[in-house]
Formats: C-alpha cells, structure tokens, sequence
C-alpha cells in the first residue's frame, strides 16, 4: 500500500451515474488536486473546462478521473514504473504482462490502480471514454508512444465492454502548446457526437 496523497475520483454532480455519457482519464494528480481532493482542479483543469465549454459538454454530468489517484513525487508518472532490469535489480516486482509503458513496466505496488479505474468505469458504463495524455492511451490500448500522432482515434475499451475511447492530448500539454487547443476542442465536440 502506497503512502503517497490520494484523491478521490469526481463522479457526476446528478445521480444515477449510470446515465453518465463521458468519463474523461487523465495521468495524476498535482498539488492543486491534493489540496482540492478531486482531479483538474490546477492550471491544466481549468484549461479543460475552457475546452469542455467551447465544446458544449457539461462537466457537472461528467465522470472525471485518473489512472492514477495518487500523486507521484515531482509530479512524474515515470514513478509508478520501472525498467525490468532496475527492478531486478532493486527487486521490485514490475508487470510484465502488461505492455511497456516508455520501455518501462508498472510497478506491481501500483497494479490496484488499473483494477479500481475498471471497477470505476464498469460502475458508471460510459458510452465514451475520453483520455487525457500518454498515460490513460497506454492504459485503454497498449501503445506506448505517439500520443500526437494517434490523437482523435477511436477504439473499443478493453477494460469497459461497449465503451468507445477517443483519444485526446492532456490538457497541460495544451498549456504548454496553445496552438492544440481548437485541435482538442474538435476531439471533444467528436466524443459528444459519439455519445449520441
Ligand atoms: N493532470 C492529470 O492528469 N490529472 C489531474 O487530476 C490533474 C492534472
């Protein structure tokens, strides 16, 4: 069990959550969600409410969450894996049956995250799953690179039966790249018809 901080996930504002039409997954949380307790609360979750408006989706009907609900030290998912020769080396058992992430594979300590992110999807049964970033793209579909190319893609959910997933870049991404932002919007404003 890690003692890193935790949050929670942000379900829909309006029961039954099984109505609940998008979940969005981002990597993990930074202080700003620490502190608040819930994801996309900093810089990069405001910049997705912008995006989310510009799109006409309502983020109080929305399932927000991360692969990971713990924050990493320095704020680097790159923690919650390990190469498979460090982790002989420091013995630290990594999943190797999952696909490398960046080369690397998920540290065994951190698999509960993946199952808890199912439980929460399967609970929910949105009809699109819209990731955020590198992190939840691996997750839904093993690829380990190429987040900007592979954007605006659809595929089926492994982890969710009859869920779509539409891949988009993260937000802080965005931050850091202003001219992407109509490009996400245009993914978002896809997800929404998807829905329909
Ligand atoms: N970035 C994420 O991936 N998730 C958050 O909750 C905040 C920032």
């Amino acid at each position: 069990m890690t003692d890193l901080p935790r949050i929670e996930p942000k379900y829909p504002d309006t029961p039954p959550w099984e109505q609940c039409d998008l979940a969005f997954v981002g990597e993990a949380p930074g202080r700003d969600e620490v502190t608040a307790g819930f994801p996309f609360v900093g810089q990069a979750g405001k910049l997705l409410d912008e995006m989310l408006a510009a799109a006409g989706i309502d983020r109080s009907l929305c399932h927000i969450t991360n692969v990971f609900l713990v924050r990493p030290p320095d704020n680097k998912v790159a923690h919650f894996f390990r190469s498979a020769m460090l982790a002989k080396r420091d013995g630290i058992t990594v999943c190797t049956d999952l696909p490398p992430y960046n080369g690397t594979y998920l540290k065994e300590e951190f698999l509960p995250e993946l199952e808890r992110l199912a439980d929460e999807l399967v609970l929910l049964k949105p009809k699109v799953i819209v990731t955020l970033g590198a992190t939840p793209m691996w997750v839904f579909t093993g690829l380990e690179r190429g987040i900007t190319k592979e954007r605006g893609s659809v595929y089926s959910s492994k982890l969710v039966p009859d869920a779509s997933v539409l891949l988009t870049l993260h937000p802080a991404y965005v931050l850091r790249n202003r001219n992407e932002k109509q490009t996400v919007i245009n993914d978002l404003i896809k997800a929404k018809q998807l829905c329909a």
